[in-house]
């Protein structure tokens, strides 16, 4: 195992386990990451912290809330994403998160969140000059998405 797979595991675990307190003394959490991640695999939040803890899977494609590289503001990442939501307090398990992109096969169609798709892949240069991975710049939610995570953990 090298050192960065190590420090991966590592924060997973601190993850589960501030999520599984947070749970424990009555409070709600979201956790997020890319749909093909491997951290949906690991055993610290596979089957310990899913074990013990309520959480549904919300299931996202980050374009349909507005996720775009800002060197292309017309144009969308779509980030396919899980956010597991644990509430408790969420009685009627209905969820509202879930917001996935079809993509037609039709030539000149676009998708259905309205926007070509650009990948994650390269880099990108500021409006400060300093140049960044996309996959980076595409951390960072869009507003709505936030937003839209907020609600569902009140
Ligand atoms: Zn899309």
């Amino acid at each position: 195992m090298d050192i960065r797979e190590l420090h991966g595991n590592l924060l997973a675990a601190v993850s589960a386990l501030l999520a599984m307190s947070i749970y424990l003394v009555g409070g709600t959490f979201g956790m997020e990451n890319p749909l093909r991640s491997f951290l949906w695999t690991l055993e610290s939040i596979n089957s310990k912290l899913m074990a013990r803890c309520p959480m549904h899977p919300c299931y996202v494609d980050q374009c349909m809330y507005g996720l775009a590289p800002s060197d292309f503001p017309d144009l969308r990442y779509r980030k396919p994403t899980i956010v597991y939501i644990c509430n408790p307090y969420n009685t009627l398990g209905t969820y509202h998160l879930d917001l996935r992109c079809h993509v037609y096969k039709a030539p000149g169609k676009l998708p259905k969140c309205g926007h070509v798709h650009l990948k994650c892949e390269g880099r990108v240069q500021l409006e400060d000059g300093t140049w960044i991975k996309r996959s980076e710049e595409a951390g960072h939610y869009p507003e709505a998405l936030a937003k839209a995570i907020v609600r569902e953990l009140m």
